[in-house]
């Protein structure tokens, strides 16, 4: 790549690997870049990985595959830039997604991640299954289009096709008809929300997804947006601005407690019950929002909330960022960072582990399995624990 085409020539250089970024909370804790716990190496941390794109930019090394699965090794999660020391914290993932933006327009990418933009591209969405079908979801549950409702809840393509987190659109849906919220839904005229696709530097698809959805709001006059995924609610209320589209977005965790304290909704009773609560990325971190979910949990009578020693700004991630949760670049392995959380969840003695995105509800619940503690803590999203209904 020419050293002029890179927006952070300038900047990559001040990276003088200091480690920092590996470190959570004290020296002997390692696992603070899903990446590098994973791989254990340091061209997987973030240090490493940004000396590694700049030796690419100055010529000084070749774009391989091998290095193009270290630069999509990242899955966003935005850890690193909590302990990053240097001022310029807030760039060094915006240093990484800039050099895979490059790297698309190379056509020098993973195969898994060129399969999942190119159904994206194709499709609407990540898993390759027709646009017809995004309504599938929602047929036994009177869920009206999008006219002059209150709100539009946006379900994402996790929550549209995913069986596993069709569960929670499922429970969601439930509870705010229960709650009688005024909403509706685009149902097949929805399309990828966009967040993973500018994470992974495909920066025309980005522009279209956000346009197609910016325009069906826009259509319907849309003002007030509930989704189910923080994946969403980043790319609606952060990308779809530069776009030309700005909403009052929400995550419905935000919404939740006041359904409950105006006693629209009714938290079920889980006497003597344990939870813990893993913040995802995208709420946590990347919105700052650690309140709103454990208000909700901390409704449900009967048990009690424990915190995991990494919790809020500190929580380690599931991996299911940058597309990760479909592409799998981290998995196969008792260090894949959704395992390491499962264990850590355990380790709190909970018998719930409430999570409040669909990615983080497949990959803890996969990682739960594949631990051998099924029947010891069960993965549960928290619209699935405020609705109480175990079938579908
Ligand atoms: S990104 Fe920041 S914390 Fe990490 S090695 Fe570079 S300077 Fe150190
Ligand atoms: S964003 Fe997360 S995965 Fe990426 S380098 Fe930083 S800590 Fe590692």
């Amino acid at each position: 790549m020419a050293q002029t085409q890179y927006k952070y020539m300038d900047m990559i250089h001040r990276c003088f690997r200091c480690g920092y970024c590996k470190f959570p909370q004290d020296w002997e804790d390692v696992d603070n870049c899903p990446a590098y716990a994973r791989h254990r190496l340091e061209s997987h941390s973030n240090g490493g990985r940004l000396w590694l794109i700049r030796a690419w930019i100055t010529g000084e090394l070749e774009l391989t595959d091998h290095l193009a699965e270290i630069i999509y090794s990242c899955v966003a999660c935005k850890n690193c830039e909590e302990k990053c020391p240097l001022s310029f914290s807030d760039d060094i993932l915006n240093m990484v997604i800039a050099a895979r933006a490059e790297m698309v327009a190379q056509g020098r990418i993973p195969s898994p991640v060129k399969t999942y933009l190119k159904n994206i591209q194709l499709h609407g969405n990540p898993y390759g299954i027709g646009a017809k079908k995004r309504s599938d979801w929602m047929q036994e549950l009177s869920i009206e289009p999008f006219e002059k409702q209150e709100f539009l809840f946006f379900v994402g393509s996790e929550g549209a096709y995913d069986s596993r987190a069709q569960h929670a659109a499922r429970a969601l849906s439930r509870l705010f008809q229960k709650a009688e919220l005024s909403f509706g839904v685009l149902g097949n005229d929805e399309t990828d929300d966009g967040n993973e696709v500018e994470l992974l530097g495909e920066e025309g698809l980005v522009e279209m997804l956000a346009e197609k959805n910016i325009a069906s709001f826009n259509e319907r006059g849309i003002k007030n947006i509930i989704t189910l995924s923080p994946h969403a609610y980043n790319a609606l209320k952060n990308i779809y601005p530069r776009f030309g589209g700005s909403y009052q977005v929400y995550h419905y965790t935000q919404i939740l407690p006041n359904l409950i304290q105006s006693g629209r909704l009714h938290p079920p009773k889980l006497e003597n019950t344990t939870i813990t609560y893993h913040d995802p990325c995208f709420l946590g971190r990347w919105n700052r929002e650690y309140t709103a979910p454990r208000r909700v949990l901390q409704a449900i009578g009967g048990s009690k909330l424990i915190e995991m020693d990494r919790n809020r700004k500190s929580a380690f991630c599931c991996g299911g960022g940058s597309g990760n949760y479909y592409t799998d670049l981290l998995g196969g392995s008792d260090d894949s960072p959704a395992r390491i959380r499962a264990r850590q969840a355990h380790a709190t003695g909970a018998t719930i582990l409430a999570v409040a995105c669909p990615n983080c509800l497949t990959m803890l619940e996969d990682a739960v399995k594949v631990e051998g503690l099924e029947g010891k803590i069960q993965v549960k999203d928290i619209a699935e624990l405020i609705d109480g209904e175990s079938a579908s």
